[in-house]
């Protein structure tokens, strides 16, 4: 089933790419990441071209939740020891400025912007909270703790940031994408330095920004050691009661809700893709005991890139590919960091320093430990001996009942029944279609 944001809105009709041409810039992806990129470079008055394998926004743009907040869960206490107080501090003030132009935009486009404060709550220990306050603080920033909260259930704590924001992501984005130069439908196929392949014709290009969601090269950058995908679930209810505030639970249950308009959106029940998980099953059961008089209207479900320090990449794609740039590791909160992101390759793209730019670097060392545990939950999924496998890197598929797809667990891409491609790191279709189930 389509998201209510598909149902709700279109995108603009875009041509595909026809023949050869050249470009300053090119933009892969026509996502958040890819679009807002090429709106910055737009008004940068830079030439650069952006292409997109499908419809725009037919990825996880088009899937999400929407919420527009620097509260990114409890993220703030996981990067300062990685990052450092600077940087970390560097990282918010990046966000909270993407929430103020959110707002800003906003009141000139139509996109049913609601201004909220955004909570991260927790159902038995608050500890966690207490640390992210105090974390915030040190950055300059306040968030109020609470005991209480609007949720059908009791919580041990809700960790407030006011001034935040929650939008229809497609009725902003077609309002952006007016304009610009964009080719859809325009797949790419193979990329070499300074050049991209597309069914359609050869894209020559002083600079390439890989803004394909999970980065679609392997050969550098060792992304596929340092990322994976963690798939959510999402359910449209009306007639439960209202919500003010946007809230995502503390722990690993990803439950969060919001609402739009008259519904609630209730989302968890996530897994790592290719892994095991509760999906809309446990999220229809959850609905049921807390909002027992709503009626689901809508399902859908996505997944998004998550890095192992929870902060996201953008910059410069490796050292040893100095005209090739990257946005991605949002790690469920794309919306304000692929704004900040666009700001952060414009300056970059344009040869200008940008002070956010370190609190983003792609190349900043990975924690030793979760990189070695990555790796290792990937290679026993290599060592698995069934078919199907991922054209990826090889990994053995797992199907997921309730998606009817096939997944893989090491990197997350997946496959209908028929084999085609639902979504990357993989760029081909299967060989061969997997077995009935
Ligand atoms: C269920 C869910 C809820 C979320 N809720 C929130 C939220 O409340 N707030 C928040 O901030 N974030 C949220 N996120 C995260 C946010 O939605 C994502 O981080 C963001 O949408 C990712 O955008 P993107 O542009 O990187 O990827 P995408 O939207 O997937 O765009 C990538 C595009 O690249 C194209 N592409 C891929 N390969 C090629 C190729 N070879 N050639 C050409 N084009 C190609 C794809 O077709 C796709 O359109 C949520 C994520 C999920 C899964």
């Amino acid at each position: 089933m389509e998201s209510i944001w598909r149902q709700t809105a279109s995108m603009p009709d875009v041509p595909c790419l026809e023949g050869d041409t050249r470009t300053d810039i090119l933009i892969i992806g026509g996502g958040i990441a890819g679009l807002l990129c090429a709106w910055a470079l737009d008004r940068a008055g830079a030439d650069y071209l952006l292409v997109e394998a499908r419809e725009l926004c037919a990825g996880v743009t088009g899937n999400t939740t929407a919420k527009i907040t620097a509260q990114h869960g409890i993220l703030y206490q996981k990067l300062l020891p990685s990052l450092g107080l600077e940087k970390t501090r560097l990282y918010f003030e990046a966000n909270q400025r993407a929430v103020a132009e959110y707002r800003a935009l906003c009141r000139e486009l139509d996109c049913d912007f609601t201004e909220q404060t955004a909570y991260v709550f927790a159902r038995s220990d608050p500890e966690k909270l207490k640390r992210e306050r105090a974390v915030y603080r040190a950055l300059g920033a306040e968030a109020a703790l609470r005991k209480t909260s609007p949720l059908p259930f009791p919580v041990a704590g809700c960790l407030g940031l006011a001034g935040q924001g929650q939008f229809h992501p497609l009725k902003f984005l077609a309002r952006i994408a007016r304009g610009l130069n964009l080719r859809a439908h325009t797949k790419v196929r193979a990329l070499a330095p300074g050049e991209a392949r597309t069914d359609h014709g050869v894209v020559r290009a002083n600079k390439i920004v890989l803004a394909t969601h999970f980065p679609i090269l392997n050969k550098h950058g060792l992304y596929p050691l340092k990322m994976y995908q963690h798939r959510s679930y999402v359910l449209a209810l009306r007639g439960a009661a209202s919500l003010e505030g946007m809230y995502v639970s503390q722990d690993d249950t990803g439950l969060s809700f919001r609402t739009y308009r008259d519904l609630l959106l209730l989302g968890g029940g996530g897994h790592r893709t290719g892994r095991p998980g509760g999906g809309w099953r446990e999220l229809r059961a959850l609905a049921r005991r807390w909002y027992p008089e709503a009626q689901e209207v809508a399902h859908w479900a996505a997944q998004d890139c998550v890095t192992l320090d929870g902060g996201a990449y953008v910059g410069s794609y490796a050292p040893q590919t100095p005209d090739l740039f990257v946005a991605t590791g949002f790690n469920k909160w794309g919306m304000t960091t692929a704004l900040a992101g666009a700001h952060i390759l414009q300056d970059l793209l344009q040869g200008r320093a940008n002070i956010y730019a370190p609190a983003f670097d792609p190349g900043r060392p990975m924690a030793g430990g979760a990189a070695a545990a990555n790796a290792a939950a990937s290679a026993a999924h290599l060592l698995t001996p069934t078919v199907p496998r991922c054209p990826h890197l090889g990994c053995a598929l797992r199907y997921n009942a309730q998606e009817d797809a096939w997944e893989c667990p090491c990197h997350g891409s997946r496959f209908d029944r028929s084999g085609a491609l639902l979504d990357g790191p993989a760029t081909d279709d299967l060989r061969r279609p997997p077995p009935a189930r």
